[in-house]
């Protein structure tokens, strides 16, 4: 392998260490950020995101509560819960861990949480000030590619970026933070023809497909950035990238390992959206 690693444990270490600090300090004012979490229905994935979510905020200082939901709970039960929330004022961030039982209009869920309390940043208002460059708490996946990306000397400005990806949770929301760090930016798809020869013209790929080891080495030019966004689960239970890593990291300049690269941001980077909500209550 001749690619440098972009490790993002350690970089996701380092800025929980940074939110600590931060944590420390706002104490002395008095305010201590806090996050809800909401589970409805028993997904055995999504009950680990939310214990690695609670465990977060308990590492960092956090306050924070776990509301588990059956998975029969109505809409209204939902949305009256977060009505509450939204008034809280010890809590901070309200994340619903998604995806929500059939029954529940995912939409209307996400617009109800008042849009300072919007850790996930996927409220339309949150993502409309994330298109025209106004503050916002951003998603936090996209989020985290930036920092992966700044945090190892790889600035966007002025590169070639290509994403593979137009999700509303990653593909579409990194491209535009990447747009807003001043790189061009190319949006690729299911539709995109010839993927591999557009890929091959990126500083920064960033890959967020949901297809193992898609992006092959000689879609990637020498010396390039490899983002791998994609976590997926081989037949044999191993878990692989969007990237094939083998091939990709012999030509590539740095790239993001699966898992351990920008998996660990994620979480990372929603504690940092509370603390900015807590911030702002600090104003
Ligand atoms: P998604 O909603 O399924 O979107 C996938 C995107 O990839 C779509 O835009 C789709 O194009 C495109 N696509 C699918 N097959 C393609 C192909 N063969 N060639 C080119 N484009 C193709 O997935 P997502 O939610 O964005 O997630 C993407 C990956 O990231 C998944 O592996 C997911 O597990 C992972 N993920 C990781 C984290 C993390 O914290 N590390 C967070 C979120 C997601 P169309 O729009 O044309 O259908």
């Amino acid at each position: 392998m001749s690619a440098k690693l972009i490790e993002g444990k350690k970089i996701s270490d380092q800025i929980r260490a940074e939110i600590k600090d931060e944590v420390a300090k706002l104490k002395s004012s008095g305010i201590q950020p806090g996050l809800a979490v909401i589970l409805v229905g028993e997904d055995p994935a999504s009950q680990v995101y939310v214990r690695n979510k609670a465990k977060a905020c308990e590492d960092l200082g956090f306050y924070s509560e776990v509301h588990r939901l059956s998975a029969e709970t109505s809409q209204a039960e939902l949305l009256e819960l977060i009505g509450r929330l939204n008034a809280q004022d010890s809590v901070h961030g309200i994340l619903v861990q998604l995806p929500l039982p059939k029954h529940i209009e995912e939409k209307a869920v996400i617009d109800a949480i008042a849009v300072e309390k919007d850790v996930d940043g996927f409220h339309p208002v949150s993502v409309g000030n994330m298109v025209i460059g106004d503050d916002a708490l951003l998603p936090c996946t996209p989020a985290g590619v930036i920092e992966l990306l700044k945090r190892t000397g790889n600035s966007p400005a002025g590169k070639h970026a290509v994403v593979i990806g137009r999700s509303n949770i990653v593909g579409k929301p990194v491209s535009l933070l990447l747009l807003r760090e001043h790189a061009t930016v190319t949006i690729c798809h299911s539709r995109t023809p010839n993927l591999a020869e557009v890929s091959r013209q990126a500083d920064i790929v960033v890959a967020a497909v949901g297809v193992p080891k898609l992006v092959k080495g000689d879609w990637i030019k020498p010396g390039a950035v490899v983002i791998d966004v994609g976590v997926n689960r081989l037949p044999d239970g191993k878990l692989c990238g969007d990237v094939d890593f083998a091939e990709a990291s012999e030509v590539a300049g740095w790239i993001t390992p699966v898992p351990g690269g920008v998996g660990p941001m994620t979480i990372t980077m929603l504690m940092k959206n509370t603390l900015k909500a807590a911030l702002g209550k600090a104003k």
